[in-house]
């Protein structure tokens, strides 16, 4: 008898006929007419990423929040038990690129934008039925019929309405700013998603010396780790706090920190000749890498502008030289200082992450292929001093992890200046564990406007129309859209508010009165989850439906990467729709790690696949391992760790029920009707 009962195999058996049951006896609609009319206990979901079937740290947020769901059915509430799909965005994209075989942005449009567009839609369909399924299998109890995606109408035209209220407080705007870039995809990565993907990688780091003008054998010691970008340099800045040596070397002589002087061992002898500030230095003027490259001419002559040191106090002593070379088009920094300055802006390389023309010797070639001929050329040029391994976290695309280059383009923005009515709306919740709201309020405190367009072709169209004479306009919804429209309506009804359909419309520019497109961009996908808390809730269909289920009671995910992601989003957009809170309780979870603590990883080989793990272990195994678990530490999970409970929690159990029927058989006792309505439940299905 105690080793039947403790097969796992009959456990999972078990497990399938229960899901059976459950659905013949329809127990989950019952559960639901049971308690309509109860207490409202609201719980809102945060959209699942439909676009891979979904992993066993999925798995963990989603016992949860059955668990939660279960607990608050038990004490007679009504709930809502709608499930969430994310749906729009470059993740999706990629994946379909990758299927359709597509290397480049070209390749879609070549491929027409319709055809693209229809596969990203059927990838999120194919992915929603795997996810429900899959969760199903977990048994997770949810309305799976009624899930809402963020592909919908409905949303996408709640988000415009978001967007309408904050033009309508002028807070939309068009900014020129330097901006990591992914060359890959051939867009720019905000600065919530450039967080997600530092690696540490190994560059090389080059010294080169800059000749200072009318100062005869004079040299800069200049350091970068990114010698692509010398070819727009424009700028050289020093702390004007620093001490800075004139160190004489095989008969030239280099500026440089004092401190920092010892890089000069290698290349032989030296001697210190001179100690200045480097507030002496400012304003030097010294000869550009790459002077003789047309498009450094022709913006250099432009601003009657020659290269020169400037100040910036943020040059350190701690690496390198104590010089920083500045390239406004290539880096955040310099670009502020850039503009600081009134440096000109030279922009070496197009959304390909390749030279333009102008650029003699590099024009065509990709950025992140040239660093040897650009060492090569300074050889040739003596300027080229020596060169070191340089190890460091540098940003790569948290989609296609390739290494991000940093380009000056035009995005557009929502200026964030108004965070301290969000800052309001985040004290009024209650995070579980609270250093979650600290960690909100830090991010709120310290976040940059956010950058809301993308230059691809998978989300939400954003409604801005800009007009050749400077004016733009954002459209609230679709009824504002069909006003507006003077050209195209025709070729875009009845289809989704996607791009290539929405393009079709032209509007009459409210200022001048030309015919105006919309903007080719697709929005930040947090604005498609941000929304939820409106768009899904009947806000705009049943204001009194919506009132009775929002704040909702709980929020539940998983925290690390959420609060500049999807909590971020929802807290923005609920204060700018209608200044209150969109939930009441945040519960986050941090992360699944494998048995021994690390990550998992595909290519690590250390990876479980949910599918695997729900039929080798059970879904009880895994929901009991997760809701075991303190859901502020980082769980580990495994076959070692399911096999441990299995055998201590579930055996024990087991061996307990069944000490009991075969006694209980022994003398002649029958349950009442009710408790033996399912041959599920009975001694013989588990000896
Ligand atoms: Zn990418
Ligand atoms: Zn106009």
């Amino acid at each position: 008898m105690f080793e039947k009962v403790d097969s796992k195999c009959e456990h999972i058996k078990l497990e399938h006929r229960i899901l059976k049951w459950w659905q013949e006896i329809k127990a989950f609609d019952k559960l639901r007419e049971k308690n309509a009319g109860g207490k409202v206990w609201s719980f809102l979901d945060g959209p699942i990423t439909a676009n891979n079937p979904m992993g066993v740290h999925h798995a963990w947020g989603r016992t949860l929040k059955d668990v939660y769901q279960r607990y608050n059915a038990m004490m007679g509430c009504e709930q809502r038990y709608q499930n969430g799909f994310d749906c729009q965005g470059l993740w999706v994209e990629v994946e379909v690129e990758k299927e359709m075989g597509y290397k480049t942005k070209a390749d879609i449009e070549r491929a027409g934008l319709e055809h693209f567009i229809n596969r990203c839609k059927e990838r999120v369909e194919k992915y929603s039925k795997v996810q429900s399924g899959q969760s199903i299998r977990l048994g997770y109890w949810m309305d799976w019929d009624n899930s809402y995606y963020t592909m919908s109408d409905e949303n996408n035209y709640t988000i415009w309405a978001f967007l309408k209220k904050c033009h309508q407080r002028g807070l939309i705007y068009k900014g020129l700013d330097a901006m990591p870039w992914c060359p890959r995809c051939e867009t720019g990565i905000s600065e919530q998603e450039r967080r997600e993907g530092y690696k540490n990688i190994e560059d090389t780091a080059v010294y080169v010396r800059l000749p200072l003008v009318r100062r005869e054998n004079e040299y800069l010691l200049v350091w970068t780790t990114t010698p692509w970008t010398l070819a727009a340099n424009v700028a050289c800045a020093v702390n004007a706090e620093l001490k800075y040596a004139k160190v004489e070397q095989g008969g030239c002589k280099y500026y440089l920190a004092e401190s920092l002087i010892k890089v000069m061992r290698e290349k032989g002898e030296y001697k210190v000749e001179e100690v200045i500030s480097g507030k002496e230095m400012i304003g030097w003027e010294y000869q550009g890498p790459f002077d003789e490259l047309e498009a450094v001419k022709v913006a250099f002559a432009e601003k009657k502008y020659v290269h020169r040191i400037i100040e910036w106090e943020d040059v350190s002593d701690s690496e390198g030289v104590g010089i920083v070379h500045i390239a406004p088009g290539c880096g955040k920094e310099d670009f502020d200082l850039g503009k600081e300055f009134g440096l000109p802006i030279l922009m070496p390389i197009d959304e390909r992450g390749v030279y333009s023309e102008g650029y003699g010797f590099l024009t065509g070639q990709s950025a992140g292929e040239v660093a040897d001929q650009v060492l090569e050329k300074l050889r040739a040029k003596e300027l080229y001093y020596k060169k070191e391994k340089y190890a460091h976290d540098y940003p790569h695309c948290w989609r296609c992890a390739t290494p991000l280059v940093f380009r000056a383009v035009d995005e557009w923005y929502i200026d964030m200046s108004w965070r301290d009515e969000i800052m309001e709306v985040t004290k009024q919740i209650r995070w579980i564990p609270e250093w979650g709201k600290d960690q909100e309020l830090n991010w709120l405190e310290n976040m940059a406007d956010w950058m809301i367009s993308k230059k691809r072709f998978w989300g939400l169209a954003l409604p801005i129309f800009e007009c050749e004479c400077g004016h733009f306009d954002v459209i609230g919804g679709r009824e504002e859209l069909k006003e507006r429209a003077v050209k195209g309506w025709e070729k875009f009804e009845g289809n989704s508010p996607h791009r290539p359909w929405v393009d079709n419309i032209h509007i009459k520019c409210e200022k001048c009165g030309k015919d105006v497109e919309r903007i080719g961009d697709v929005g930040n996908p947090w604005l498609d989850a941000g929304i939820v808390p409106y768009s899904t809730v009947g806000y705009n269909s049943d204001k009194e439906y919506w009132q009775k289920w929002i704040p909702a009671d709980l929020v539940l995910e998983c925290f690390p990467g959420q609060f500049r992601n999807w909590f971020y989003a929802l807290l923005a957009m609920s204060t700018m729709m209608e200044g209150v809170k969109p939930f009441k309780t945040l519960l986050g979870h941090a992360l699944v790690r494998d048995e021994h603590g690390k990550e998992m990883h595909k290519s690590a080989g250390n990876a479980i696949w949910f599918d695997e793990a729900v039929e080798k272990m059970g879904a009880d195994v895994m929901r009991w391992i997760y809701c075991g678990h303190n859901s502020t530490n980082n769980l580990n999970f495994g076959y070692g760790i399911g096999e441990q409970v299995s055998r201590r929690v579930f055996s024990t159990w087991w061996n307990v029920y069944s000490f009991f029927v075969n006694y209980a058989r022994l003398d002649g006792f029958e349950p009442g009707s009710e408790a033996v309505a399912y041959d599920g439940f009975s001694a013989n299905s588990v000896s």
